[in-house]
């Protein structure tokens, strides 16, 4: 049976997300913004948490931590390259590593480039990637701390995973990451598709995430560095792939 995955809406633009084993009871979430909304959903599915799994160190994904660790016992997961400023972790993990939500087991994908330590978990029997601030709903996280070519090389590995796989990212940002790709890519028809679907989730208060890795491939701007039809609206018809990715983010920044 696959994980049952729960969106949960934090702060004023983050997700976090529980995931559970039916089969097993464990339940773990992935980030943890703030440690109310995060009780409330597990009360609400009367879930008891055993895992919480951190992306990155920034607050606005590790400030309740402590608290939810506190009152559940749960074991915290993070990236080993971070331990010195992430919450205390009970398990320290690089790329490769193998990390288990009751029966179905998932594998840690480093993912540098908004921050060094970023990492990604993905789980294959419910095609489902957990992508913090790296891979976003039609965008990516800002280079806080990696080079252009460090981010890129990180979403070149979360495109290859299957295409049906969830992208479960971080914030709200879709609507005006739409409104970006737009400016690079009018005429694209999966992007207009997409935008309009935004534009009407938005409206009625639902989130854009988790999205479908097959559309961020044919609408993510930041995906899209390696398109013909991408480096040319950069005037980059020639440019490595990577270099058409730093022009992209750059844009993006001063968007
Ligand atoms: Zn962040
Ligand atoms: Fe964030």
């Amino acid at each position: 049976m696959p994980l049952e995955l729960v969106t949960v809406p934090c702060l004023g633009d983050n997700y976090a997300y529980l995931v559970h084993d039916a089969a097993t009871g464990a339940t773990a979430v992935v980030d943890v913004p703030d440690a109310a909304p995060i009780r409330a959903a597990l009360a609400g599915h009367g879930w008891a948490l055993s895992g919480i799994l951190l992306t990155h160190h920034h607050v606005d994904h590790v400030a309740g931590v402590d608290e939810l660790r506190a009152e559940t016992g749960a074991r915290v997961l993070g990236a080993a390259a971070d331990a010195h400023r992430l919450p205390r972790l009970d398990a320290a993990l690089g790329e490769g590593d193998s990390i288990t939500i009751g029966s179905e087991e998932g594998r840690v994908i480093e993912v540098p480039g908004h921050t060094v330590g970023h990492i990604a978990f993905h789980f294959p029997a419910s095609a489902l990637v957990f992508t913090g601030d790296s891979l976003m709903a039609l965008g990516c996280g800002r280079l806080f701390e990696g080079t252009p070519a460090m981010m890129w090389q990180s979403l070149r590995k979360l495109s290859a995973l299957p295409p049906d796989t969830l992208v479960c990212s971080g914030h709200e940002y879709a609507e005006a990451n739409a409104r970006f790709a737009r400016t690079l890519e009018p005429e694209n028809p999966a992007l207009i598709l997409r935008s309009g679907s935004i534009a009407a989730a938005r409206r009625e208060g639902r989130p854009t995430v988790p999205s479908q890795l097959s559309d961020e491939m044919a609408t993510n701007p930041f995906l899209r560095a390696n398109v013909a039809a991408l480096k040319a609206a950069v005037g980059m018809p020639d440019a490595p792939d990577a270099e058409v990715f730093a022009e992209i983010r750059a844009r993006k920044d001063k968007f």
